[in-house]
């Protein structure tokens, strides 16, 4: 929570005198976007979208898929895409060419968690809560086969 409020705090301070609108990738990011956004202390809007998830297997399957579109429109708004987690960047790339084709007047990125060794796909993080190394975690948003979102904090498997 203390690394959220200094990304909070370092958004307000580069956002000031905008509205930033805070787009939460669903389902992972609910908990991080819901504490983030109640972190900054600004006017701001969100909206949620959400992609195909690995299902229940830990591998992304290379492909994304969007399955619930954005409700309102980008054009001329600052947009900070709000993810729980970057991993080979795949679905970071995918929806970065998807929101950039949408007229924002700015796109930067927000994730918890990053994990760079796995990148196939190099794409910009803005705002990064903490680097972490290849394991697979969950917990705080993050599922295990769909279970254990509603832990309150972030933990691996062994
Ligand atoms: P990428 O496309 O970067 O490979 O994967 C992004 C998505 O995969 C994340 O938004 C998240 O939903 C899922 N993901 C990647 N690594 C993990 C992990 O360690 N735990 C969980 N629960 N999901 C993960």
């Amino acid at each position: 929570m203390a690394r959220i409020g200094e990304i909070a705090q370092q958004i307000a301070q580069e956002y000031e005198g905008k509205e930033p609108h805070l787009i939460c990738v669903l389902n992972g990011a609910f908990m991080f976007h819901a504490d983030l956004v109640r972190a900054i202390k600004m006017p701001l809007t969100v909206d949620f979208l959400q992609t195909s998830s690995y299902g229940d297997a830990k591998q992304s399957s290379g492909e994304v898929k969007l399955v619930k579109d954005l409700n309102f429109p980008l054009s001329g708004r600052h947009v900070i895409l709000v993810e729980d987690i970057v991993d080979t960047g795949i679905t970071m790339h995918y929806l970065l060419h998807y929101l950039s084709g949408r007229g924002p007047a700015s796109l930067k990125v927000a994730a918890l968690l990053s994990k760079p060794s796995r990148r196939r796909i190099e794409v910009p993080v803005d705002y990064l809560g903490f680097t972490i190394p290849d394991a697979f975690v969950y917990g705080y948003g993050l599922d295990r086969s769909q279970l254990d979102r509603n832990l309150p904090f972030i933990t691996s498997q062994e």
